[in-house]
């Protein structure tokens, strides 16, 4: 589709702006809304119900009633399979318009939205759903005159706050094996990203989720977010986020219901090159897009990269050359491969991490500029540092943009080293021919994922998750079931 066929659609479309409270579309009860302003040209695209407490309450109200009457959790488990095939169904029916939303609301380009972005959400909710009938229970091997066996039962009412960089995507993580556990959902989204989470919670209900069973309460992190994560009647927080507000949520737990709190947070990975790599092009390639990709807005993004000293100067001269084509475009324009980053605010935020970086001594390689300031948008170049050190702010804060800090390194050992020196261990990852060295690194990297001759290499059937403070608890797999669920042990001794 070209450029003019996408702004002809984006000028006619209609942005979700209400709550998705008990079954109904709902504005705040204070009646408040805050603008979602549009990164691509920094304009307002819409007024968004402002959600505080008092709509938390009504939501979690509705999802409590639901759990208890078991009108979703008490469903055959083939019609909730129906149920949720039928929303897979509709998303895909409405893709287009999806992929335009999260485009406009966050920035990134269209290409992606309908290529990765909406595609993978819809996949998420397929997934979970073929996977609902399949998980068994357990029996445990007691003395003869007792049979005890172990079940896994919903949780209750989950609480799912999201953030802005994959928002139906990260949603999607969330609501689709909450949602096939049995379990009832409060959806906070981001504030920069309310509406595709919205449009979710709209086809949820046509594709005949009960009413209360899946609520979406758009609002701000301090009202809506925090009133959800402090409720006493929620009995899971799933985020995925800052650290920052990671830790805020872990405190509002033990001040209020100790519920639980599952994290996936940030991180500072790396991506180590060996001189013995087979395809030191492959890895150039994987060393942009592990960091452009998104415009570096991304959790596992691939932000330090340790090169073998003796190849540096060469492979940074490849890195450079592949990273070119990361330049941002409009994101409406499907031939964009990079877009805008989702706020005035976080483009600053990155921005800050540029000047830190020139003045803590690292090197500019690559860019460094915002661009194109005449749209209003918030752009900034693909921006490469050499010579970092892995005390360098850059090498130790997560940036969230488009930003690549260069460290080299002498021996396997000191690269490890390196790699581990970090307080993250979301994901890694590590480019060489010697297959004993890449079991023997691969061990020896503290992260949730290790990627070995490639960077990304992200399915459904893998964990997602970090070590250390990315976080606990995994999404994606059978195993993001077991934060969904409770174990429950019944034993029956024989008369
Ligand atoms: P936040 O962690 O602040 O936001 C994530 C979600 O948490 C949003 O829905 C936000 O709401 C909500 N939230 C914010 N404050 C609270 C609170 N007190 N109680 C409950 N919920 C809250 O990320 P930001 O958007 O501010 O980004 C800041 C930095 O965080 C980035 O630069 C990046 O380093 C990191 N980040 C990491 C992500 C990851 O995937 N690991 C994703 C996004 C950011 P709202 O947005 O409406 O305020």
């Amino acid at each position: 589709m070209m450029l003019q066929t996408n702004l002809d659609r984006a000028a006619t479309l209609k942005f979700p702006s209400q709550a998705v409270i008990n079954g109904k579309l709902v504005g705040a009860k204070t009646g408040k809304t805050f603008a979602n302003i549009g990164p691509r040209d920094g304009k307002p695209l819409n007024q968004v119900a402002e959600g505080d407490a008092a709509d938390i309450d009504a939501a979690v109200a509705a999802a409590r009633a639901a759990f208890e009457d078991g009108r979703w959790r008490n469903k055959h488990p083939r019609e909730k399979k129906r149920i949720m095939f039928k929303l897979a169904e509709l998303m895909e029916r409405d893709l287009e318009e999806l992929a335009l939303l999260e485009t406009l609301d966050m920035g990134k380009p269209i290409s992606d939205t309908r290529a990765i972005d909406i595609p993978t959400a819809i996949n998420s909710i397929r997934w979970y759903a073929e996977a609902l009938d399949k998980v068994y229970g357990e029996v445990a091997t007691t003395p003869v005159e007792r049979l005890s066996y172990v079940v896994r039962e919903p949780l209750g009412v989950v609480g799912a706050i999201v953030p802005w960089n994959f928002p139906l995507h990260m949603a999607c993580w969330k609501v689709a094996p909450a949602l096939a556990m049995g379990n009832s959902i409060v959806l906070k989204p981001a504030e920069q990203s309310p509406s595709t989470a919205l449009k979710l919670g709209q086809l949820a209900l046509e594709a005949g989720v009960p009413d209360g069973v899946l609520n979406v309460v758009p609002g701000l992190g301090e009202g809506a977010g925090q009133a959800l994560a402090r409720h006493m009647d929620v009995d899971l927080i799933a985020f995925t986020g800052s650290g920052e507000v990671g830790r805020k949520l872990m405190s509002y737990s033990g001040e209020s219901n100790l519920k639980r709190v599952a994290l996936e947070l940030g991180g500072k990975s790396p991506q180590i090159v060996f001189a013995d790599a087979e395809n030191l092009d492959a890895a150039a390639e994987a060393a942009a897009w592990g960091i452009f990709f998104n415009q570096g807005e991304i959790c596992n993004a691939a932000s330090r990269l340790l090169v073998e000293e003796k190849i540096k100067d060469a492979f940074l001269a490849k890195v450079i050359e592949k990273s070119g084509k990361y330049m941002p475009g409009d994101p409406l324009d499907p031939r964009s491969v990079a877009g805008a980053i989702v706020s005035e605010g976080q483009m600053r935020r990155v921005m800050g991490y540029v000047g830190k970086a020139q003045a803590e001594g690292a090197t500019l390689a690559l860019g460094g500029k915002q661009v194109r300031t005449e749209s209003g948008g918030y752009y900034i170049e693909p921006t490469v540092f050499d010579k970092v050190a892995n005390t360098h702010t850059l090498a130790r804060e997560e940036v969230f943009g488009p930003v690549l800090g260069v460290i080299s390194f002498k021996t396997e050992e000191e690269a490890v080293k390196l790699a581990n020196d970090t307080v993250y261990g979301l994901a890694s990852g590590l480019w060489t021919a010697n297959i004993s060295r890449a079991h023997r690194v691969s061990r020896q990297l503290r992260a949730g994922l290790v990627w070995i001759n490639g960077w990304d290499a992200c399915d459904i059937t893998v964990p997602f998750g970090g070590a250390k403070q990315s976080g606990f608890g995994r999404d994606r797999s059978l195993h993001a079931l077991e934060k969904y669920t409770e174990l429950k042990g019944i034993s029956i001794t024989y008369a």
